[in-house]
């Protein structure tokens, strides 16, 4: 990055710094991954220079064949990965994925039933500032109180009761596997359209462990940054019948110009997720959660639902007098990154909450076993045992003796150290 170091210093500073920071934590927010460098370096290429509103083979430009062949390969990789009629990769966001949806199959004012943002639903399943509450009828559905899983009753009463154009299944903090063939049942007893949001699960399903919304729903969204760990961005997945009015939705419906450069780095972590190594780190991930989950239950934690089958869990933290809020910003003096969040039926407010949500898909990137993760369960109960100076400076250099066994970019951040004390920051 020497040019970006004499060109914009204070830039160049800032992402060393966050580059430090990266390897340096405990990263455990669910949501969050390391893209590997070849992901990186396609993010950061020239296409990023190139307009090429359109579809491969029908753009507005001149000047996009090669382009075009970028797309091309995203689509058929993103189509074969997940065993999809069609795909388009050109969302800018998971956010910018949903919009499309339900723009394309519902109109103002119209019923839509998801996942209570309460229960682990996600902001653009119907937040109320959110486009998705503010433009359609949100019904929310959740978990039921004794086994903290999805009430499948209570989704069927509701979809009786309402007959909900669109139900949308998918989550941001839940740790169970969805029952799509159940939710397929329910919409089809009231002609509602099947939408799956699998942002926070697909990579788990493009490595085969976890079960496939696609043979069952007419829509599937993804982000292509989470267990996908691909660059930040959208995709869209869904029967050939709907391709068409589907993409004239993205573009010029939602968005315009693509952003190329995202969308050839999708087609790199498209074919990453392809191999062997993929499928051993989808399994690591969820071996790694559920060690997680065990040693926080023998240490008297309560772990929502009782456990985890992927990548996530939530620990209610109130066993131990504390708030969501606190917890997280003790541990994030120890250097261990989570994120504040509700658990079901919390009597807190989202501000507070009464859980941590913890994620393993981005210590296991780094290499980290089952070993590292009893470790990392007791250096989080040690902290929320005692917010003492005292205990968080020493957890602190635990966390730094950890991550520097297990190394990111290894070869990448010793290049940057020595830039960085050659630019005497
Ligand atoms: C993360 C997430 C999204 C959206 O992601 P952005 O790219 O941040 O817009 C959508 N749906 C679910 C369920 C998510 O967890």
């Amino acid at each position: 990055m020497s040019s970006l170091r004499d060109v914009d210093p204070e830039i160049y500073r800032a992402i060393l710094s966050e580059t430090e920071r990266q390897n340096g934590n405990l990263e455990l927010i669910a949501s969050e991954n390391f893209a590997s460098l070849a992901v990186l370096e396609a993010q950061g290429s020239c296409l990023t220079n190139k307009y090429a509103e359109g579809y491969p083979a029908a753009r507005w430009y001149g000047g996009c064949e090669h382009v075009d062949t970028v797309e091309s390969l995203a689509r058929e990789r993103a189509m074969k990965l997940f065993g999809a009629e069609h795909a388009n990769v050109q969302p800018h966001s998971g956010t910018q994925a949903n919009m499309a949806v339900c723009f394309n199959v519902l109109k103002i004012g119209e019923k839509m039933l998801a996942m209570d943002l309460a229960h682990g639903g996600h902001l653009s399943h119907g937040h109320p500032l959110n486009f998705s509450g503010r433009y359609f009828q949100i019904i929310p559905y959740g978990v039921r109180r004794d086994t903290e899983t999805i009430d499948y009753d209570q989704v069927e009463h509701l979809a009786k009761e309402h007959s909900p154009k669109v139900i949308l299944v998918g989550a941001s903090a839940y740790p169970r596997v969805f029952d799509f063939p159940r939710f397929r049942k329910i919409a089809d007893s009231v002609g509602a359209i099947l939408f799956v949001d699998m942002a926070h699960f697909a990579g788990l399903v493009a490595a085969g462990i976890h079960p496939s919304p696609i043979p069952y729903a007419e829509f599937v969204t993804t982000t292509t940054h989470k267990t996908l760990r691909g660059p930040r961005g959208g995709m869209i997945l869904c029967r050939k019948e709907f391709a068409k009015r589907l993409d004239k939705e993205v573009f010029p419906g939602i968005q315009g110009g693509p952003l190329m450069h995202v969308i050839a780095a999708k087609a790199v972590a498209f074919q990453e997720a392809t191999t062997e190594e993929f499928k051993t780190y989808q399994k690591d991930i969820v071996k790694n959660c559920q060690t997680l989950a065990s040693e926080f239950s023998r240490s008297g934690y309560r772990v929502v639902s009782g456990g985890t089958d992927n990548h996530l869990l939530l620990l209610d933290v109130s066993v131990k007098g504390l708030t969501g809020k606190d917890a997280a910003a003790a541990l994030d003096r120890a250097r261990i990154t989570v994120n504040k969040n509700l658990i079901p039926f919390d009597t807190k407010s989202a501000f507070l909450a009464s859980g941590i949500r913890i994620g393993t898909p981005a210590v296991t990137t780094r290499g980290m076993k089952e070993a590292e993760m009893k470790k990392i369960a007791s250096l989080i109960d040690r902290v929320l045992t005692s917010q003492e100076d005292s205990v968080i400076q020493s957890i602190r250099r635990e966390v730094e003796t950890l991550t520097r066994q297990f190394p990111l970019y290894a070869e990448k951040i010793r290049e940057m150290r020595q830039e960085l004390q050659k630019a005497g920051a």
